[in-house]
């Protein structure tokens, strides 16, 4: 099944394409390129299905089309950045100036209030208006300073439950296996693994 990626965002790519290949999932993957797009629903599930639509208004009628919405929702900050993580310090979107940001603004949260999770939403849109969502999250906890040179985003900042090194220390492996975007691949994949056997998704 060719499955056209919704993302502009090169490591996203990067790592579904790690992921696909580690899990052996079914699937050619190949970006596709659409209209920038106001982010504006609220919601991750919201946010990934706004990029699907504007994906697939680009492709053919029984294109396969999947689009991740995603970010970091921090418990002392009510959850924020959450749905604006991309541009938590700003509409230029700097993941530096972001992570300055979180860094800042963290600085006085104790180590026992410094709980943290990173969501994933999936939205698949398929021929005949189908859909699929797919979610994943992965608990953990905020350091005080960056550590590490892996990975993006927020990674040098966040240390995955049951780790004591950030997702930029540990690297792609480890993460691979254990992050929100792993988490939802696994449940894309079961799910597409399943309508295969059946021939509904090919
Ligand atoms: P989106 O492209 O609108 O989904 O924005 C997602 C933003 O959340 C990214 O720009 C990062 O700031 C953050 N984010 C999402 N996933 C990760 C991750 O795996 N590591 C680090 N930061 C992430």
């Amino acid at each position: 099944m060719k499955l056209h990626i919704a993302s502009g965002n090169a490591h996203k790519l990067a790592e579904f394409r790690k992921l696909a290949a580690a899990a052996g999932t079914p699937v050619e993957l190949a970006p596709v390129v659409f209209p920038p797009v106001a982010e504006d629903s609220g919601s991750f599930e919201g946010n990934a299905r706004i990029k699907a639509l504007a994906a697939a208004a680009c492709l053919p009628p029984d294109a396969w089309v999947l689009a991740d919405d995603s970010g970091l929702c921090v418990d002392a900050l009510g959850g924020a950045p959450g749905v604006e993580s991309a541009y938590f310090a700003g509409p230029a979107g700097d993941p530096s100036a972001n992570l300055a940001k979180l860094v800042a603004v963290m600085a006085d949260v104790p180590d026992s209030l410094r709980a943290a999770s990173f969501t994933c939403c999936l939205v698949l849109r398929g021929p005949n208006s189908a859909e699929e969502i797919f979610t994943g999250t992965c608990p953990g906890r905020l350091l005080r300073r960056p550590s590490g040179s892996g990975g993006f985003g927020y990674d040098p900042l966040f240390v995955p439950d049951g780790y004591t090194q950030s997702f930029a220390s540990l690297g792609d492996t480890i993460k691979n296996r254990i992050s929100h975007r792993a988490g939802a691949w696994a449940r894309f994949h079961t799910w597409l693994v399943t309508k295969s056997l059946t021939g509904s998704a090919s």
